[in-house]
């Protein structure tokens, strides 16, 4: 059916390198939702098999800080898909009004977000369809790390996820954002679940920092002696470089993470 038939479109919320996300209102009872399209690139049926396959895994994954999957549509055949609607926007925003302000993220918040995306990527690496199976995320930056209205995280875009039998390595498909690259993956390497390890902290150096990981971030690698902006804890201050260490087995996975006395702690708080 028609999308607008049964939404009325209100604004654009955000568009990312294949999809443009719009802010709709149901006809039917008024309720918000976020319908995502996708940009007609090269084909359409290029677009619809993006679509297909975002879908695909949408429907698998049920966690409190993973967007929500709503259902989906044709409009003009095109695929659209329905979101759950995140009014607190993405990181990139927060970080970037943050900046512009020059006034730093909280570190009570901070450790708030990480922990609830650690929580989601833990889903996602341990409880994807019980053990058998793992979901790779491989394109987790700000853009892609939402906040709804209560200032709860939610894990979006599973555009370029991938499903593994568990214990497997990704070996060949070279995906993800520039920037945003683990080593591993630059140097042709194989990679897993620690690819993810690696922009989780790409996403809380510039949580910390509010500076894109860059050339600077390879400085932070080498010289182990990384000290974040005055105010950080110990736990923070190690916390950073272990997650963007290069080699992929001195990256702690989420198990290990959430075992840390540190992390456990501030999983205890009341957000
Ligand atoms: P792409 O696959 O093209 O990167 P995304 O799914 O990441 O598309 O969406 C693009 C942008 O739209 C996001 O970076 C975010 O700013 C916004 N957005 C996406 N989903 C939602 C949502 N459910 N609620 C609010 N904003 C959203
Ligand atoms: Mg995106
Ligand atoms: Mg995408």
């Amino acid at each position: 059916n028609n999308l607008a038939e049964t939404f009325i479109t209100i604004r654009v919320l955000g568009e990312g390198g294949f999809g443009i996300v719009k802010l709709v209102k149901s006809r039917k009872d008024g309720q918000l939702f976020a319908v995502k399209s996708f940009k007609q690139t090269s084909n359409t049926a290029q677009a619809l098999q993006l679509a297909e396959k975002e879908i695909a895994l949408l429907k698998t994954l049920a966690h409190p800080n993973i967007v929500g999957f709503h259902g989906m549509g044709f409009d003009q055949k095109e695929r659209y898909i329905i979101l759950e609607y995140c009014a607190g926007g993405d990181l990139r925003s927060m970080i970037s009004d943050a900046a512009s302000q020059r006034k730093p993220i909280p570190h009570h918040r901070i450790q708030s977000i990480f922990c609830q995306m650690l929580l989601a990527l833990h889903y996602c690496h341990h409880s994807y369809k019980g053990l058998r199976q793992t979901l790779l995320h491989r394109d987790l930056k700000p853009e892609n790390v939402l906040l709804n209205a209560a200032g709860q995280v939610k894990v979006a875009d599973f555009g370029l996820a991938k499903v593994m039998a568990n214990g497997l390595t990704v070996t060949t498909s070279f995906v993800g954002t520039s920037g945003y690259l683990p080593p591993e993956l630059v140097a042709g390497q194989p990679y897993d679940h620690k690819a993810d390890i690696f922009n989780l902290g790409c996403i809380l150096f510039e949580l910390c920092t509010l500076r894109v990981p860059d050339h600077a971030l390879r400085g932070v690698q080498r010289a182990r002696e990384f000290l974040l902006p005055a105010g950080h804890s110990a736990q923070m201050n190690s916390l950073v470089p272990m997650l963007l260490s290069i080699e992929p087995a001195r990256r702690p996975s989420t198990a290990d993470l959430l075992a840390t006395p540190a992390i456990a702690c501030w999983l205890q708080m009341p957000w």
